[in-house]
């Protein structure tokens, strides 16, 4: 899906979701923007939620997704889950999202985070720092 359209996506229906009223109209509001809309709205109400201490510590809400695997032959009975930090789509106006889950993968060279996404072009949620994802 071209940015532009999803920017367009999270405008359309910021009318909406702020005119809910209720959890349940303000869930069904939020389920029906795509993915990428979604991730650009929660990531701007999670940003203004950061905790800034004396001396500069920040501490920041991110969102994140965690995959978990059914137990293969050798490593049965495992149920280790895998979680990394989701980035933020940097989609230009002529890439593109691919709704086939997270797959896109890499490490932040600034701060280090693991991320996961499923566009190739992110910025890291924790630093913002840009990054391509393999
Ligand atoms: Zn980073």
């Amino acid at each position: 899906m071209p940015y532009r359209r999803v920017v367009s996506d999270v405008d359309d229906h910021r009318e909406a979701v702020f005119a809910a009223l209720n959890r349940p109209r303000l869930v069904e509001a939020l389920g029906r923007l795509s993915l990428p809309g979604l991730i650009d709205l929660l990531d701007e109400v999670l940003r203004s939620r950061t905790i800034t201490h004396d001396g500069g510590d920040e501490e920041r809400i991110v969102l994140a997704v965690a995959a978990w695997y059914p137990p293969r032959a050798k490593q049965e009975g495992s149920d280790e889950a895998y979680l990394a930090a989701l980035g933020l789509p940097d989609l230009g106006p002529n890439d593109r999202y691919y709704p086939s889950g997270f797959c896109q993968m890499g490490t932040c060279r600034t701060c280090r985070t693991e991320i996961v996404s499923d566009v190739k072009r992110v910025l890291c949620p924790v630093c913002r720092t840009p990054r391509s994802l393999t």
